[in-house]
């Protein structure tokens, strides 16, 4: 076969002058300017929550209707954009289950949490989630475009009269000044690029001026479900900010339309890494075979697949969550059959506050000394031979010494031989049985640092 320049077009003309492609709009708003439909204000403010509202777009179920009437549900908005996606006719389409309630989500589950992650005891200071030694998460503004149903924040997140003020915001920065082992800030919420352009900007600009800060983070939704705020102005406000990397999140191939695939262009033009973090979701994205399309189409657009999320344990999720072996099962088929840079790492983000762990099919079938025993994704099975000679590693070049992470060495410290053990609390009292009174031996080779 022979591949011609044709076979070559970028999915995008955006300066061929050829007609840009845009998704087909409901009839509701066939009479819409092309210059209000594209404006993000306009979008914003005609966004959608009520079922008359909806009724114009998709056919309701009664147990979205339910959902919709119901007490205390989480925020629903959608913006007409995001909502001329939805299935009129399925209610288990992968765009519609992802926005709009059904009446299950207010069903209790076992195991159900309101801060699953445990965010609210890592916080120094409101909205700042310091969990790891050298990064943190930091929780500008509670509110969103649109709202996912399974939101992992749902406790904090929706309520416009609940948002973070300024005096959060500068307590939070306070904190970050003082705090020199933070090198990484990673920005969320809701989602900062809802907030003013001038607040965000303030905000970026007064975390550069931290010598310490060495990357800034944004992790934003808002070009899937308002590609229009992408503008070429908050573009080159975030390119002065650099290093700054984004990390978008998309579950479906279908949310890659031709806005959000320019709106991607115009970040990765300015410089800005993309990432893109998915949560797995029944019904939604759970088989390999919508995941494979869906690293394609990323990796297509200059997003690099990060993290594949297992599904939180939080109110609302529970019909959209898996076992765990769906995720196995998942990192399985893309292992190996796709390009590396495509596969995510598929995490669970521990209950109780333990933080992102990584999973995925074992590789290690058996070690002997000298040995180890490896298969590949075939199945081949291989064995690759270690040195012979007893190994000792030479002092390697730093540019400068390593930053002290003081108890939070965890495992790492075990390996270099700082420590023997890590022991859960209470566990010397525990084995001190009949010998009370008795202090616990302590010692270098005693690891005493409690993780609570
Ligand atoms: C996910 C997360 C981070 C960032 O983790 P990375 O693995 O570096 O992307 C930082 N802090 C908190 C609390 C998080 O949940």
């Amino acid at each position: 076969m022979t591949v011609t320049s044709a076979d070559r077009k970028p999915a995008e003309a955006v300066s061929s002058g050829e007609p840009l492609e845009y998704t087909p709009r409901p009839a509701i708003w066939a009479d819409v300017p092309d210059e209000k439909w594209n404006d993000w204000r306009w979008q914003m403010s005609h966004r959608l929550n009520t079922v008359e509202e909806l009724e114009q777009v998709i056919n309701l179920t009664d147990e979205e209707r339910e959902a919709l009437n119901a007490e205390g549900l989480f925020r629903v908005d959608i913006t007409p954009y995001f909502a001329s996606l939805l299935e009129p006719d399925d209610p288990w389409g992968p765009i519609r289950h992802q926005v709009i309630p059904k009446g299950r989500e207010l069903v209790k589950f076992d195991s159900m949490m309101a801060d699953s992650l445990a965010e609210d005891e890592h916080s120094p200071v409101p909205g700042l989630v310091h969990r790891y030694p050298d990064r943190v998460l930091m929780l500008v503004t509670t509110q969103c475009a649109t709202y996912c149903r399974y939101c992992t924040r749902s406790r904090v997140v929706g309520d416009p009269s609940a948002n973070f003020s300024r005096a959060d915001h500068d307590a939070q920065i306070e904190y970050l000044r003082k705090t020199p082992q933070v090198r990484d800030v990673l920005l969320s919420g809701g989602d900062p690029l809802t907030m003013p352009q001038r607040m965000l900007e303030d905000l970026l600009r007064r975390l550069r001026e931290i010598p310490h800060i060495e990357v800034l983070r944004i992790g934003s939704r808002v070009p899937v479900f308002l590609p229009q705020r992408i503008t070429d102005d908050l573009v080159e406000m975030l390119r002065q900010f650099h290093p700054l990397w984004i990390n978008i999140h998309v579950n479906h191939p279908k949310e890659i339309t031709p806005e959000l695939s320019r709106a991607l262009a115009r970040l990765a033009d300015a410089g800005i890494p993309l990432g893109n973090q998915s949560v797995l979701l029944r019904d939604v994205n759970d088989s390999p075979e919508v995941q494979l399309e869906l690293v394609h189409k990323l990796v297509k657009n200059r997003v690099r697949p990060y993290y594949l999320y297992q599904c939180d344990l939080v109110q609302g999720a529970g019909h959209f969550r898996t076992p765990v072996s769906v995720g196995i099962e998942i990192m399985e088929a893309l292992r190996g059959h796709t390009s590396g840079f495509a596969v995510p790492t598929y995490v669970i983000d521990a209950p109780g506050g333990g933080g992102k762990i990584p999973l995925m099919p074992n590789y290690v079938l058996s070690m002997s000394p000298g040995r180890i025993v490896l298969r590949n994704y075939e199945g081949f099975i291989t064995t690759y031979r270690e040195p012979d000679e007893p190994y000792q590693r030479r002092r390697l070049y730093l540019e400068k010494p390593p930053r002290e992470e003081g108890a939070q060495k965890g495992v790492a410290a075990l390996n270099a031989g700082e420590h023997l053990t890590i022991k859960p609390e209470g566990y010397d009292e525990i084995h001190r049985r009949g010998r009370k009174g008795e202090p616990p031996k302590r010692g270098r080779r005693n690891y005493e640092d409690r993780y609570d």
